[in-house]
């Protein structure tokens, strides 16, 4: 479970970490189930599949993946690349098709920190009237972005950017932007101008600020852009964004003989001829490394279903080792976030292997690393999926399953599609199960923004999330495997299990609510 927002809801390059409060120690208190129960009993078969989960299994796959020796699987790390072995052997093992790079089990993706190359910074503008250069941190900042230089591409002015707008393709485009330079809304705006840039194929940006944005600000602005960033996925792509203080913008453009109120006015692409201007901003890159996700196919049994894919995801890293506790302890073992969801993800992997005819559709088994700096790794596989993204008809997410009421299991996500109704209709069919399914019980916690399930919601594609609660040793090295309900935690694997193998087998693939499915486009907007 993330501590914080996803990144595309965060300012600029630089994100500021916003791990808000966490409940502590709460007990899931579910409501009464007024779910279907005229659901069907399960065969026999998926009984069966069903009852190879088991505590024990549970308690030794997640005291192995939250040991010491795995160091709190921080992405990227040896502990975490330990812990991707171990999942891709036991997929090899259970006889599962290796579904990453290269007729392997494992997809790797690149992973950054960068930064603004202040020292290499240039902006200056030259017009009939000679040239000028601008002083970095008075009178601008900028975004690091590609190409690093900029020297003599058109200048068009427009009011607001255009995605679409071939105008625009290889020009240094100029645009406005209202507002403090230090609210949320600011940086929100930022991001879709630059967002707007790269996809019309501008050269750079510059963007005009607010009349009431002051020198210090801008220098902040920079400032903020020359610390090193979080990681980030892949290597930057987007063009440079200079931001210009009013002031700053109005005398130079005057000095070539343009004006500044004409810019703000331009509803449609202009250019403005006679300026001549060299910009520099190059990226500084801290880190550069890769990390793993680990992915396996079982095929499903039905020729005509068999191209179309449930998707479970469990992420596998956690946040490594830290300043200790009172009680000397460094590392944070992860056992509940998220060791009990790979094993979870493993023990299910293993009954569907153990079934004679598997169902209908087949099954991706995909353990995710990065969700703890930000969903990255889910994030890699949705827009670099290895099915057809389209034919994915569900994603099953598991995150945090081993602790809290034992009778009971909160699934985020049942009133957008019909995975909901589905998933109460087979708890009620397996009162042996002991689990009542509970809708989200802490919304403002957000949490439907905070684990893999949203990368795929992103994509439409409907999801459904298994989450016991978060509690006192939440992201805590006091997180660890002896403190486990691994009882509870097979049970709701065996639900999973169970809820899974009906997605796969009906004829009918899940839909998503009118409704629901507006709500989550909604919802998922900013990370698209
Ligand atoms: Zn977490």
């Amino acid at each position: 479970m993330n501590a914080r927002m996803p990144l595309s809801f965060l300012a600029l390059t630089t994100v500021v970490a916003c791990g808000g409060p966490m409940l502590q120690g709460q007990e899931v208190r579910p409501p009464v189930s007024q779910g279907d129960r005229a659901a069907t009993q399960a065969s026999t078969a998926p009984a069966r599949a069903a009852a190879t989960i088991t505590p024990e299994d549970m308690q030794r796959r997640i005291a192995y993946l939250a040991s010491d020796e795995l160091k709190g699987r921080d992405t990227p790390s040896p502990g975490l690349d330990a812990a991707a072995d171990y999942i891709a052997k036991e997929f090899a093992r259970l006889g599962l098709r290796p579904a990453g790079d290269d007729g392997s089990y494992i997809q790797r993706y690149a992973l950054q920190r960068r930064a603004l190359a202040a020292d290499q910074v240039r902006f200056s503008i030259g017009g009939t009237a000679g040239a000028r250069t601008l002083v970095a941190g008075k009178d601008y900042a900028a975004m690091p972005g590609v190409p690093a230089r900029v020297s003599g591409a058109p200048v068009v002015a427009v009011r607001s950017l255009d995605p679409n707008a071939e105008a625009l393709r290889g020009r240094i485009a100029v645009t406005y932007l209202a507002g403090a330079a230090t609210s949320r809304d600011f940086f929100r705006a930022l991001q879709g101008v630059r967002a707007a840039g790269e996809a019309a194929g501008v050269a750079a940006t510059i963007v005009v600020l607010d009349p009431a944005v002051s020198e210090q600000d801008v220098a902040r602005l920079l400032e903020l852009n020359t610390e090193t960033g979080p990681l980030a996925l892949g290597e930057l792509t987007s063009p440079p964004v200079f931001l210009v203080r009013h002031a700053a913008a109005k005398a130079v453009f005057a000095q070539a003989g343009h004006d500044l109120d004409a810019v703000r006015a331009a509803t449609a692409p202009t250019e403005l001829h006679g300026l001549t201007v060299e910009l520099s901003a190059p990226v500084r890159i801290d880190r550069d490394d890769r990390a793993p996700n680990v992915v396996a196919v079982l095929p499903g049994s039905d020729p005509a279903l068999r191209d179309e894919y449930v998707v479970f995801s469990a992420h596998m890293d956690h946040v490594g080792v830290r300043n200790m506790n009172a009680s000397g302890d460094s590392i944070f073992n992860g056992a509940d976030d998220n060791a009990s969801g790979t094993s979870a993800l493993l023990e299910v992997a293993e009954a569907f292997a153990s079934m004679e005819t598997p169902p209908a559709r087949s099954l991706v088994f995909l353990a995710v690393s990065g969700e703890e700096k930000g969903l990255l790794g889910s994030r890699y596989y949705s827009d670099h999926p290895t099915v057809p993204i389209e034919k994915i008809v569900a994603n099953i997410n598991v995150d945090m399953i081993g602790r809290n009421a034992p009778d009971s299991i909160v699934v985020i996500g049942q009133e957008y599609s019909s995975l909901g109704p589905l998933v109460r209709e087979v708890a009620a069919a397996n009162p042996d199960l002991g689990l009542t399914v509970a809708p989200d019980l802490w919304p403002q916690e957000r949490f439907f923004f905070r684990s893999d399930h949203f990368n795929f919601a992103r994509k439409d594609i409907p999801a459904l999330f298994f989450f016991a609660g978060v509690h006192e040793d939440y992201h805590q090295p006091s997180d660890e495997a002896e403190k486990i309900d691994a009882d509870k935690a097979a049970r709701v694997a065996r639900l999973i299990f169970l809820t899974a193998y009906e997605i796969a087998s009906r004829p009918q693939a899940p839909t998503w609510t009118e409704e629901g499915l507006r709500e989550v486009r909604a919802l998922t907007a900013g990370g698209r």
